[in-house]
């Protein structure tokens, strides 16, 4: 069996009353469009299901791999763990409270559709984070953001099972432990962190009354500019912003992709003066706490790497810091790519890139 899937058989064998399908080809199930297979895969539809196969002598200690939409990961490789496919479905209205809107969804729900149905139904709050690919489950593990706001500005809630007792446990903000593209879920057991130890199954968040829109970012106060319209109410804005990440990002259906490939990395001032010094045009953000936040794609684009590629991956002619699969690439060429590139942005400005997405 090669990894492409192309000759794939499937075999199922019940545990527990759970369908277990094996030799499953995950090309069509990562935005990236890499080849790579997993040997042991189970949909997860309730709390049940993980529970169920934990139970299992076969299945129930072996290491796992949560999947969600694939739009965040590199499959350098077959997964060496049992894939458990997200696919908890359903949504709902929790509480109307004076002061927001709770609202929950099934972690394998589709996060772009989940924020188009909060609109529809008159809870607007989510309209800045349209059109991010991939699940509601995956959004609080890197803590998705977008023009101007973080999931952890509407973050109410969350349920994950532990993936070895089984156990249902609930979490709030402060237990996600939010940061940049990052939470307790992104970080390793030794730092404190949950990563590959629960699956979520379910995600509330908090849409606040009355609704104000977010506005501070760049592209957004162009759009006003454009249209004469200062006040933008939140289906306009939902449109606004899916316009522009249209035309900004590539859509993984024509052009497989994971988004921005590496976070833009925050330094000190004194290092950000220094970097001045050597490339007064450097694109950088001052933050509240005095240090600066530094654009990753212009440091990249800045080191000659917009359109370049390695093997069959290349650097996105349009956004340097959006790595893609030009036609048949392999993980390892992805990885190849951002060592390179990681390389070349260290020796010329002696900062670490540090990948968005998880290399598996
Ligand atoms: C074109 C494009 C644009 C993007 N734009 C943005 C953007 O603007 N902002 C942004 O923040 N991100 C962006 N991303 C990245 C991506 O969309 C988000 O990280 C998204 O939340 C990933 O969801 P997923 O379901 O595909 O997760 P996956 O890729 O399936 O998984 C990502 C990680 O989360 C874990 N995980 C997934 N589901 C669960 C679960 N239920 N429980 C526990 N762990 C889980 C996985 O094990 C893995 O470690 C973009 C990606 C693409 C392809």
């Amino acid at each position: 069996m090669d990894s492409t899937g192309s000759s794939l058989e499937r075999t199922r064998a019940p545990a527990h009353g759970l369908e277990i399908e094996h030799e499953v080809s995950l090309r069509e199930l990562n935005s990236f469009g890499l080849p790579a297979m997993a040997h042991s895969l189970v949909r997860v539809k309730s709390e049940g299901d993980v529970r169920r196969l934990l139970a299992d002598p076969a299945y129930g200690t072996a290491p796992k791999l949560v999947l969600g939409g694939g739009s965040n990961l590199v499959f350098s490789r077959d997964p060496q763990a049992v894939v458990l496919r997200v696919e908890v479905a359903g949504r709902r209205l929790v509480a109307e409270r004076p002061d927001a809107w709770i609202v929950e969804a099934g972690a394998g729900e589709t996060w772009h559709e989940f924020v188009a149905w909060t609109l529809a139904q008159g809870w607007p709050g989510l309209e800045n984070l349209a059109l991010i690919p991939g699940t509601v489950g995956a959004a609080p593990v890197q803590n998705i953001g977008a023009y101007g706001l973080e999931l952890a500005d509407r973050f109410e809630s969350l349920d994950a099972v532990d993936l070895v007792t089984g156990r249902t446990v609930t979490l709030d903000a402060r237990a996600c432990a939010f940061g940049y593209r990052d939470s307790v879920f992104k970080r390793d057991a030794i730092d404190g962190g949950l990563s590959g130890k629960s699956l979520i199954t379910r995600v509330r968040l908090r849409l606040p009354r009355p609704w104000t829109p977010v506005l501070g970012y760049l592209d957004l106060e162009r759009r006003m500019n454009e249209t004469g319209n200062r006040a933008p109410d939140a289906r306009t804005l939902f449109d606004w912003v899916c316009a522009i990440r249209r035309a900004k990002l590539p859509d993984p259906a024509q052009i497989g992709n994971a988004g921005s490939f590496f976070k833009n990395p925050i330094v000190s001032a004194e290092q950000c003066r220094d970097i001045i010094g050597r490339d007064p045009e450097i694109v950088h953000y001052p933050l509240p706490d005095g240090r600066v936040k530094l654009a990753a794609g212009w440091l990249i684009d800045a080191c000659g790497w917009k359109g370049k590629s390695v093997g069959r991956a290349g650097v996105y002619e349009r956004q340097a810091l959006v790595l893609v699969n030009r036609g048949g690439a392999t993980g390892a060429e992805v990885v190849a790519l951002a060592r390179a590139i990681q390389e070349s942005v260290y020796g010329r400005f002696g900062i670490r890139l540090e990948p968005e997405p998880v290399i598996v």
